[in-house]
C-alpha cells in the first residue's frame, strides 16, 4: 500500500459537522482560528433560506447543504473528512481565486482497487477499499476559500452570496456553487498526473504510476490516451486546445441530455481572399443572445482608430466614421482597455449586427467574453490573436464594401457544444498552460455551462451535480465512484 501527496496539515480544531448518512457521510472539519472564516462572528441577516445569524454560521450552513448534496449521490463508505478554512488566496483588483480544494493523499494497490498500479484520490480509495486506509488520521480533502474577496485588491466590490436558493444578485458569487465545485475536485475531479510536465506521481521509492484519469483522457490529435503516452506527449496534449476529450462511458452516455447541439462557429467567406476563408474557433459571450442555427450574416467591418485620438477598441461611443463602417455589418474590434460589454454595446449603438473581438494576447482556444449587460441584444464572440491578425491583413478598414469579407456567425449542428464529433466532452487544454485550471476542468465551450469549468458561470444551478443539469457525478462514476 502506498500513499503520497501528503500535505502538511494545519492544526485541526474546533467543530466537526457531520452530514449524512443515507449514502456517503461527509464530515466538515472547521479548521479556522477564532473569529475568522467559519468562526467569523460578524452579525448577518438571514438570506435566501439561510437562517444563520453570523457570517461564519451562514458560511457553514452553505457547506453543510453542499456536503448533503454530495452525500446523497455518492455510495456509502467510510466518512469523508473535508478540512475547511478561509485564507488569503491569490487575487488582483479584477480577478481572484475563489477557492481551492484537492485530495490530501493518493493511494494505489489497496484492497478492491479496480486497476493495479494506479493512483486514486483518498476519498475514492477509502470507499472502494471499504475502510479508512490511513485509519482516520487525516482528512481526505482540504478546501480553502478566499477570505479577502471583495477587498480593493481582490475582485473589488464582489462578495459571496450565502443564500441557499440560487438567487445570487448581480455582483455576488454563489458560495454554494463554488463549494460544490471545490468539493468535486476533492472527490476526484482532478487529473493527478501533471499537465505542465506530463509527469506521473511517483511513490517514495521514485517509481511513477498513472492515475485512473489517464485511461479516459484521449487526445484526438495524437490518437491515444494519456495512459499510453510519454511525459513529453502528455505535456503536449495538455496544451492542445479542444483536442483532449474524456472517454468515460457515464459522461458520454449522459452528455446529450446536458449539452446543447450546435457548437458556436465563425465561418469567413471571401472570393477575393480565399486564404482567409474557412471556419474559425470562437469563444462565446456570457451576455447578449447566444449564437443559434439562425446564423447572423454580414460583411466584416473593422473598427478603426478615431480622428479624436481614440483607438479602435470601441471603448468610447463610435465616431461618425466608425459608426458608418459598422452599421448593418459585423464589427471587428480589438480586446483591451475596457470591458467586453462596453465594446459590444458601443458597436450595437452604432447599428452593428454582431461583434467579433480579436484577442490581444497569444494563445488558444479563444476564451469566452465575460461580463453581464442585459441591454446587449446582439451576439458577440472572441477569436484568437492569430486569427484576428489574419483577418485584419486583408480588411480594408475604410471600405468594407470593397473587401467584401463576409462573416457567418452561427452553430455547427454536427457537434454538441463542448464535445467532439464522437460526442466526447472536451477537457480544458488552453495554450499556454494555465496552472490550477488546465486539464482538470471541462472546456469553457460547454453549453449549458458545467459546474467543473475553470471559471464559475453566473447561470449555474445550485446543488446540481448530475444529468440533465451537469456531468460532475458522471465523471466521478467513470473513475470508480
Ligand atoms: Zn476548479
Amino acid at each position: 500500500m502506498n500513499k503520497l501527496f501528503k500535505q502538511t496539515l494545519l492544526a485541526l480544531a474546533a467543530t466537526v459537522a457531520t452530514v449524512g448518512a443515507s449514502a456517503a457521510t461527509i464530515k466538515i472539519i472547521n479548521a479556522d482560528p477564532a473569529g475568522v472564516g467559519f468562526n467569523d462572528t460578524t452579525p448577518a441577516t438571514p438570506v435566501g433560506g439561510n437562517e444563520g445569524t453570523t457570517i461564519g454560521e451562514q458560511r457553514m450552513n452553505v457547506y453543510k447543504k453542499v456536503a448533503k448534496t454530495w452525500g446523497k449521490v455518492l455510495p456509502e463508505g467510510p466518512a469523508i473528512k473535508i478540512q475547511a478554512t478561509w485564507e488569503a488566496l491569490s487575487c488582483t483588483s479584477t480577478s481572484a481565486v475563489l477557492g481551492s480544494a484537492g485530495a490530501v493523499s493518493v493511494w494505489r494497490d489497496f484492497p478492491n482497487a479496480p486497476a493495479a498500479g494506479t493512483w486514486y484520490s483518498a476519498a475514492l480509495a477509502n470507499t472502494l477499499a471499504g475502510s479508512d486506509l490511513d485509519e482516520g488520521t487525516e482528512p481526505e480533502i482540504i478546501s480553502r476559500f478566499n477570505v479577502n474577496l471583495g477587498a480593493a485588491n481582490c475582485l473589488a466590490g464582489q462578495s459571496f452570496y450565502l443564500g441557499l436558493d440560487g438567487n445570487a444578485p448581480t455582483g455576488q458569487i454563489d458560495f454554494a456553487v463554488v463549494l460544490t465545485h471545490e468539493v468535486g475536485h476533492g472527490l476526484g475531479f482532478q487529473a493527478l498526473t501533471s499537465g505542465s510536465t506530463g509527469a506521473r506521481i511517483a511513490d517514495e521509492t521514485g517509481v511513477a504510476f498513472p492515475s485512473q484519469w489517464e485511461r479516459m483522457m484521449f487526445d484526438n490529435t495524437a490518437g491515444k490516451t494519456w495512459f499510453d503516452m510519454t511525459d513529453a506527449e502528455r505535456a503536449k496534449s495538455a496544451i492542445n486546445p479542444r483536442g483532449l476529450v474524456w472517454t468515460g462511458a457515464n459522461v458520454t452516455t449522459d452528455m446529450p441530455s446536458v449539452l446543447s447541439k450546435g457548437t458556436p462557429i465563425l465561418t469567413v467567406k471571401s472570393d477575393k481572399f480565399p486564404a482567409i476563408a474557412g471556419a474559425y474557433q470562437v469563444g462565446p459571450a456570457s451576455f447578449g443572445p447566444a449564437l443559434s442555427s439562425s446564423a447572423i450574416k454580414g460583411t466584416i467591418a473593422r473598427v478603426i482608430d478615431q480622428a479624436d485620438g481614440v483607438t479602435g477598441l470601441a471603448c468610447n461611443p463610435l465616431s461618425a466614421e466608425n459608426a458608418a463602417l459598422v452599421a448593418g455589418n459585423v464589427a471587428l474590434v480589438d480586446r483591451g482597455t475596457c470591458s467586453f460589454t462596453i465594446k459590444v454595446k458601443n458597436a450595437q449603438d452604432a447599428g452593428a449586427l454582431a461583434v467579433i473581438v480579436a484577442d490581444n494576447t497569444a494563445g488558444g482556444p479563444p476564451a469566452g467574453l465575460g461580463g453581464a449587460d442585459a441591454t446587449v441584444t446582439i451576439p458577440s464572440v472572441r477569436i484568437t490573436l492569430d486569427d484576428g491578425i489574419k483577418l485584419k491583413t486583408v480588411l480594408t478598414p475604410t471600405d468594407p464594401a470593397k473587401h467584401a469579407v463576409r462573416a457567418v456567425l452561427g452553430v455547427d449542428k454536427a457537434f454538441y457544444a463542448g464535445a467532439d464529433a464522437a460526442g466526447r466532452v472536451m477537457l480544458y487544454t488552453p495554450n499556454p498552460y494555465q496552472s490550477g485550471s488546465s486539464v482538470s476542468h471541462w472546456d469553457t465551450l460547454a453549453t449549458r455551462n458545467l459546474l467543473m469549468e475553470p471559471a464559475i458561470n453566473a447561470d449555474l444551478p445550485t446543488f446540481k451535480v448530475s444529468a440533465p443539469k451537469d456531468l460532475t457525478l458522471e465523471l466521478l462514476k467513470d473513475i470508480g465512484w
